[in-house]
């Protein structure tokens, strides 16, 4: 590394050559031994940025609540929605940096973060300079994708086409001059935004310059979430549980990355998406821990990478290539992360694993030893390294 740069990848003789070259050079070695070299872990969907937890939803959903239960005892989406609305700036950065630690710790360095716990303009705006200011301050990136369209907020007693109106009319706008987010994402389902709401939202971003993205086929087994992924040209379609092999197929010609959430559907004790029939169909398949404090609270990655494997038929060799240049895809950022070659960004991690396999079946536990981020370590030996 040179800087923040991979200045160098090979074989050990190369690598000596490329040092003895530079011995005027101040030169700082990590030994590696004995240890996977993997490119920093990338989280493509989170939404990380919120205040409160909601862990009695457990105890409810163990007892057999569905989740409309959960919602008339006060759960739910909207539950968080009202934490968030009423927690300060500095509140919500607070409890986002500690879930950004526990990332780094698990060998993440990049992740999407999602708004759509603010539901109106002041507060979903506060969700994304929360996420955008955590840049200047923890190694992890974030990533702000605008999701104003993940429920609609009890003030519009259930009228969504009105919501769909004002997040069109007002809400796109203010985000576009915020001028934080990157991506534009709908939680496309039924009873929540129909198909076509959800591309009137995503058309009007794209007008803003907000590459679409979808909540797609995660419920409803109605379909035509993943033909509108297509149909848009999405960056990518997100959950996929029930997908059509129609949609599947269209998403392979228009080049929409399929980002799986393996870890949500083991909490909600539901079968996961087909990701060997994605995969089989051509379509990029990348891994994400869908974090969140409702369907899917954790930060391991590496734990999604073992469920990939386990429940949806993936190899690990697949789990980690979903969670590195595929996951990169996802978030717009090939160029730049996701491999360890000379040019790309230094962010690495070494695993305490002798190879992938071991990596991705010793489950749940946490194997990273060394995280580079940028080209400085920031974890080492297990340990947080302050500047
Ligand atoms: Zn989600």
């Amino acid at each position: 590394m040179e800087g923040d740069v991979i200045a160098f990848v090979g074989p050990d003789e190369e690598a000596q050559r490329y040092v003895e070259q530079r011995r005027q050079q101040p030169i700082q070695i990590i030994d590696a031994r004995g240890k996977l070299a993997a490119p920093g872990l990338i989280d493509p969907h989170t939404h990380a940025v919120y205040a409160g937890h909601r862990e009695f939803e457990f105890s409810m959903r163990l007892r057999g609540a569905a989740y409309m239960d959960i919602l008339r005892a006060g759960g739910g989406i909207l539950q968080t929605t009202q934490q968030t609305r009423l927690a300060t700036e500095e509140e919500l950065r607070e409890q986002t940096e500690k879930r950004l630690d526990r990332f780094l710790a698990h060998g993440v360095t990049t992740i999407e973060a999602k708004s759509g716990y603010g539901l109106n303009i002041d507060a979903e705006l506060k969700q994304l300079a929360v996420a955008h200011a955590l840049n200047e301050t923890h190694p992890v990136e974030v990533i702000p994708t605008f999701m104003g369209a993940h429920a609609v907020p009890p003030e519009y007693g259930g009228d969504t086409d009105a919501y769909v109106q004002h997040i069109i009319e007002e809400m796109l706008p203010a985000v576009s001059n915020q001028g934080i987010a990157e991506f534009c994402d709908v939680f496309c389902e039924e009873h929540v935004f129909t198909l076509e709401q959800s591309r009137r939202i995503l058309e009007a971003g794209k007008r803003y310059g907000l590459k679409p993205k979808l909540h797609a086929d995660e419920i409803a087994v109605t379909g035509g979430g993943a033909e509108l992924a297509a149909e848009l040209g999405a960056v990518s379609a997100d959950h996929l549980l029930n997908a059509s092999s129609e949609g599947i197929r269209r998403m392979a010609e228009r080049g929409v990355i399929a980002v799986l959430l393996p870890g949500t559907a083991f909490f909600l004790m539901k079968r996961p998406a087909d990701a060997r029939a994605i995969i089989d169909a051509g379509v990029p398949v990348a891994l994400a821990t869908d974090c969140n404090p409702g369907s899917s609270p954790t930060e391991s990655l590496p734990f999604v990478m073992s469920l990939a494997c386990l429940t949806m038929g993936m190899t690990p060799a697949e789990a980690i290539a979903a969670c590195t240049i595929n996951a990169a895809h996802a978030v717009g950022r090939a160029n730049r992360i996701g491999s360890l070659e000379a040019g790309k960004r230094a962010d690495i991690v070494l695993f305490d694993a002798p190879n992938p396999e071991y990596l991705v079946s010793h489950y749940a536990v946490n194997l990273a030893d060394t995280v580079i981020k940028k080209g400085r370590p920031v974890i080492r030996g297990g340990v947080r390294q302050r500047r």
